[in-house]
């Protein structure tokens, strides 16, 4: 048999992760399976549906990379709804019902539950059994043009051949009542497979108070989709060995419903930022490179640096940057985090930084600086690459002292007691710049006073 399986998101709010890892788990099942994957939109609560959620919702699938092969409105399908009420009605499984409510009198249609225990086979869960006395003789339409979920839900799985439902356990309690019901209408019972929810750090539900929920909210901040996909995936599922990266194909290969935890799976944002550094690895260098680059051009620093092509110099940080970010927005958050100002502009500091340890006399650091500075000076400018750099200077830095001769050297580049070493910085800044640095720096400790 052909598995069908579906997503049914209520548009009344953005795709929150949740919903986007139970669509994720439906299409790699359907993709695995060679099965159909449908989107139904479940737009029937008037009051809290939003077009602009419907929109939200299927971007953020698209962006994801999750397709549909098929695509209802639950809206769309009110004649069917309204057929199958009537057809209860007639055979009197389903009755109308005049209810008092503040006063107003309004009719809605109960189904007549038979009032039976009901269980069923949970893939993830195992066997289910709910006493459904309980539950009364529940409503299933506000009126025969306004049918409420449980029917809804069970005349579209019937009508659309779903014959897998993958949703979330919350869903599990409302499982019996729509058992019922197709029942009554004749339905076949479709398998069911109800997934963990997600929880946050401290096991609670998900919500708004643990920061990003929604897909949107991911993207903005600078996430890939292939990262999303991956992470999402191991909500709830981990493949038989202990890879953790994975791009959609290979998903789709390792997929295996069986394989669904019953525990709640934890939300683990430092575990996503893994996931998509080591994407942003994956991708292809010069992909990674061309939105790295467009970054740091597009930041206030480049836009008011000091010297040369910005263009040029973007190129030339990409790698240092490149290594340290997790995330894209994390580009932007470093430009104007002032740790990387030396590039852009001259370093501010205090002569004192030059000094290694706070142990060096004067006269040596001015000694160091200026031989570094005469060495690179004999250096044609094409040639300066960090290695070239570091092999120029190396056997002076053994000679003196590494720490004596290259901490000086560094603090002359950038001004900081952290930053990339002093080849590496050489390299960027380029000749010119890099040896009128090393002289202010000894302009710097020649004018301090009250040391030799
Ligand atoms: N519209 C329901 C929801 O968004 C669908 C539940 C289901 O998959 O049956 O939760």
């Amino acid at each position: 048999m052909t598995p069908r399986v579906r997503i049914a998101p209520s548009p009344t709010g953005n795709l929150h992760i949740g919903t986007a890892r139970t669509a994720l788990f439906n299409f790699l099942f359907a993709r695995k399976e060679g099965g159909v994957f449908i989107v139904r939109i479940e737009d029937t609560d008037k009051e809290r549906n939003k077009p602009e959620y419907e929109k939200n919702i299927i971007d953020g699938f698209n962006w994801l990379g999750i397709k549909y092969d098929e695509f209802y409105r639950q809206s769309e399908r009110i004649d069917s709804h309204k057929k199958w009420l009537k057809k209860l009605i007639d055979e009197n499984k389903a009755y109308l019902s005049k209810e008092e409510e503040g006063g107003n009198r309004d009719e809605v249609i109960r189904f007549r539950n038979p009032n039976r225990d009901i269980s069923f086979e949970d893939t993830v869960r195992g066997q289910v059994s709910f006493n459904t006395e309980e539950l009364g003789d529940f409503v299933i339409a506000r009126s025969m043009d306004e049918p409420l979920y449980h029917f809804a839900v069970v005349v579209d799985d019937f009508e659309m051949n779903i014959n897998h439902v993958i949703r979330g356990e919350d869903h599990i309690s409302n499982t019996p009542r729509q058992i019922l019901i197709q029942e009554a209408i004749g339905a076949p019972r479709p398998k069911y497979s109800h997934i963990p929810l997600i929880l946050a750090k401290d096991r609670s539900k998900m919500s708004k108070r643990h920061g990003a929920v929604s897909i949107n909210e991911f993207k903005d901040r600078g996430f890939l989709p292939e990262a999303m996909v991956n992470y999402l995936a191991l909500l709830g599922w981990h493949p038989d060995d202990d890879r953790e990266i994975f791009s959609m194909k290979e998903l789709v290969e390792v997929f295996d419903l069986s394989r669904i935890q019953k525990g709640g799976a934890i939300f683990d944002e430092n575990k996503l930022l893994w996931v998509n550094k080591e994407h942003i690895k994956r991708m292809p260098e010069e992909e990674r490179k061309k939105i790295i680059i467009e970054k740091i051009i597009q930041s206030e620093k480049s836009k008011d640096r000091e010297w040369g092509s910005g263009e040029d110099l973007a190129g030339k940080i990409e790698p240092l940057i490149s290594e340290r970010i997790s995330k894209w927005s994390e580009v932007d958050e470093l430009m104007a985090s002032g740790d990387l100002d030396y590039f852009f502009e001259k370093p501010v500091y205090g002569a004192s930084v030059l000094n290694y340890k706070g142990e060096q006399e004067k006269s040596d650091i001015i000694r160091h600086l200026n031989t570094v500075g005469a060495i690179l000076q004999e250096q044609d400018e094409k040639e300066l690459s960090a290695e070239k750099v570091k092999g120029f200077i190396w056997s002076y830095a053994e000679k003196e002292g590494r720490g004596a001769v290259l901490w000086p050297f560094r603090v002359a580049l950038s001004g900081k007691d952290k930053s990339p070493d002093p080849f590496v910085l050489a390299q960027i800044l380029g000749k010119k710049e890099t040896s009128e640095r090393i002289k202010e720096a000894v302009r710097k400790i020649d004018a301090e006073t009250g040391r030799k």
